[in-house]
């Protein structure tokens, strides 16, 4: 388990990150999009990753 950069915190929360149209979209085509999951410290936080959830929409 990762430990806080920030305050050294080891206890961390997600939450998904966008809607329709704040999500991640492709440059190079109109179709297809993905929300964000963000993995943060559950002190002070400080976001310690950022994963989109579904990379196979940009394929
Ligand atoms: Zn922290």
């Amino acid at each position: 388990m990762d430990t806080c950069k920030v305050c050294g915190n080891d206890e961390f929360y997600k939450g998904r990150l966008g809607s329709g149209t704040t999500s991640l979209r492709p440059l190079n085509k109109i179709m297809g999009s993905s929300f964000m999951i963000l993995t943060f410290c559950s002190k002070c936080g400080e976001v310690s990753s950022i994963k989109v959830e579904n990379p196979g929409k940009f394929s």
